[in-house]
């Protein structure tokens, strides 16, 4: 009797699971496609434990009749494509049919669907019915996945941290959100709402949701076309950057892909414009017949081949560029500046919706060059700034506060003032295991994809700046510390001068001067924060600083004060440090509010991905 056998549809179902259903991301990526597949407007996700307890997706979307809900779990059940001409031109996001079938046989699956005129429940536990009965009759989909690879415990154990396994989620639910902006889509885990968009089709209200509002609104229009191709989207300003590529997103007919090469053509087009190692945040749309984009290529389908590169590829970057070069030209912008607000209402804002109208105009002027934002009302507060900057008029920003009083809280990086620094919503930090040390310099620390070169100066740099700029930020006068002998400052009469009417700035960042005849201060305590050793350099420099600029701008001198103090006793090149110290170093910089750059803003770390690795040893193309 021969030995082949055909295998069952349970056995093989689990099989397929491990190409398609890798980690909790992929059913998220799975149960979202399908959603958005069925035309859904509305979409939300729950998760517990990053998914791996618990993952819910509720759509609106068209639902199953009884007879597609108990077929759609079978191997190659699918209602996208029935005949080989359809996988040249495929418009949906699945077609494989196999999704359903694989999650289902490595997890508790429960399925809820109604097509508006019947409904019903089915539950499955590893692939098998357990399960099934009449359902509510609300349009739409509401699948729970528990306890995922409950009886595949081998893949299980290749599951990294809660943390890892939830930014590919986020990662994955930011991408489908920009490429949907006509969906809403709502991702919630543990509890806390983590993306919230608002489905009115405005990329750059998903990009103020992703990114938070000031970055998006350095985020510029483009488009172009040639004879096959239609790109567009929005460009960062060169002002705004980061220190990984992650930040192209690219969706070619509506499919978010990864592709190397309209990458690195995205990354050309800001040469010059951008300090080596950082990025821009480029959100990329490439539409053309499906005919020239094989998506067949992986099961999980973020790799495509795209014909007609060398149509396409100068079509990108010329766009860009320009859009880049027209914006950077703007020459005078009109901008109100505003008290800070109260912390709370600011993260309303952050999440709130934004003008369109009026949000249109502005990115259009910016976009086009030489147009002056006018200001009407507040004239007490107008200021005019002369520079290459664009800003943005603040309210524009801000819906009436009844828009957004339902929604809940968030997580949520405030807004910045407009003179202040904007900062990044904080990066999911990598989890990275030390291997070693390299030149007495620069730590080298692998992860799950590649590695990490972490410049031990530049690290420890940005953690002592952001310990000092909290300290500056606030001198307590409980942490002050008496001098036994008094430091002496000599200056000349008119600096003693320019000195005296600054003194209350320089008292903001820790430095108290005594005048001490006519040539001379005194200085009797200094707070407990300020490095040790530097105390009698620290103050001269800051003395320097208001005798240089004559300026009372306490905000930049807090800047200054915390960029000098971060300075001294940083761990200099050719240190051998010991791998409790380098743990130590990295654990302090994963805590920083930005541990990419230091405050000099270069870069502190440098990744090398697997995929760049592989691409130079030739492993793939
Ligand atoms: P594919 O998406 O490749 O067709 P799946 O296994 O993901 O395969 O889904 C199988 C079928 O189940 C789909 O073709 C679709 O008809 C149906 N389906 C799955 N999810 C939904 C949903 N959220 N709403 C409506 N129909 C769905
Ligand atoms: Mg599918």
């Amino acid at each position: 009797m021969g030995k082949i056998q055909l295998m069952d549809e349970w056995l093989s179902n689990k099989i397929a699971a491990g190409e398609v259903v890798e980690r909790p991301s992929s059913v998220v990526k799975e149960l979202v496609e399908n959603a958005i597949d069925a035309g859904s407007t509305s979409i939300e996700v729950f998760l517990e434990e990053a998914g791996l307890s618990f993952i819910q997706v509720v759509d609106n979307g068209s639902g199953m009749d009884e007879s597609d809900a108990m077929l759609c779990f079978s191997r190659h059940a699918t209602s996208k494509i029935s005949k080989e001409q359809d996988l040249f031109r495929i418009r949906t996001l699945g077609f494989r049919g196999e999704a359903l079938a694989s999650i289902a046989s490595v997890s508790k699956f429960s399925l809820k669907t109604s097509d508006g005129e019947s409904g019903i429940e089915i539950q499955l536990e590893g692939g098998h019915l357990v399960d099934k009965k009449p359902g509510s009759l609300r349009k739409g989909t509401d699948i729970t996945v528990s306890q995922l690879f409950y009886n595949t415990p081998a893949r299980l154990k290749y599951l990294k941290t809660i943390q890892t396994e939830l930014s590919h989620s986020i990662e994955f639910m930011n991408r489908m959100a920009l490429a949907y902006p006509n969906i809403a889509f709502k991702l919630v885990h543990n509890g806390g709402t983590l993306l919230h968009t608002n489905g009115r089709g405005n990329v750059q209200q998903v990009l103020a949701a992703i990114y938070g509002a000031p970055i998006a609104k350095k985020m510029i229009h483009f488009s172009g076309e040639s004879k096959d191709y239609k790109v567009y989207g929005y460009a960062s300003l060169p002002e705004v950057t980061r220190a990984s590529k992650n930040y192209i997103s690219i969706f070619v007919n509506g499919r978010w892909v990864r592709h190397y090469l309209v990458q690195k053509t995205v990354i050309d087009a800001y040469h010059t414009f951008l300090p080596i190692e950082r990025y821009p945040i480029v959100v990329l749309y490439i539409e053309g017949d499906p005919y020239l984009t094989d998506v067949n290529v992986h099961p999980a389908k973020l790799q495509i081949r795209l014909s007609k590169e060398e149509e396409l590829l100068p079509l990108i970057e010329k766009t860009i560029r320009e859009c880049i070069r027209n914006a950077i030209h703007v020459p005078i912008v009109e901008k109100k500046l505003k008290p800070a607000r109260p912390q709370t209402e600011q993260m309303n804002i952050w999440k709130s919706s934004i003008n369109e109208t009026k949000l249109e105009q502005i990115v259009e002027k910016l976009s086009g060059g030489s147009d002056v934002v006018k200001e009407s009302e507040g004239a007490e507060n107008v200021q005019e700034e002369r520079g290459t900057t664009p800003a943005v008029l603040e309210d524009d920003w801000v819906l009436p506060k009844e828009e957004f009083q339902q929604e809940p809280q968030v997580e949520a990086s405030p807004i910045m003032e407009e003179e202040e620094v904007v900062e990044e919503r904080k990066e999911p930090f990598p989890q990275l295991e030390i291997v070693g040390q390299i030149h007495g310099t620069y730590i080298v620390a692998q992860m799950e994809d590649g590695f990490y070169l972490i410049d031990q100066h530049a690290a420890q740099e940005r953690i002592k700046y952001e310990y000092f700029k909290e300290k500056v930020g606030l001198v307590n006068p409980n942490e002050r510390q008496t001098l036994l002998l008094p430091l002496t400052f000599h200056y000349s009469q008119d600096e003693m001068f320019i000195l005296k009417e600054h003194r209350e700035a320089l008292e903001e960042v820790g430095v108290f001067l005594e005048e001490f005849g006519t040539n001379t201060f005194l200085v009797r305590e200094h707070p407990t924060w300020f490095p040790e050793g530097f105390e009698q350099e620290i103050i001269e420099e800051l003395i320097e600083q208001v005798l240089k600029s004559r300026k009372t701008d306490v905000k930049k001198l807090r800047e200054e004060a915390a960029i000098m103090m971060s300075c001294k006793k940083s761990i200099k090149a050719n240190y051998y440090l010991t791998k409790e110290q380098m743990e130590a170093l990295l654990e302090d910089l994963r805590k920083a509010e930005n541990p990419f750059t230091c405050p000099h803003g270069r870069p502190v770390m440098i990744h090398f991905s697997t995929y760049e690795i592989e691409k130079m040893f030739k492993r793939v193309m």
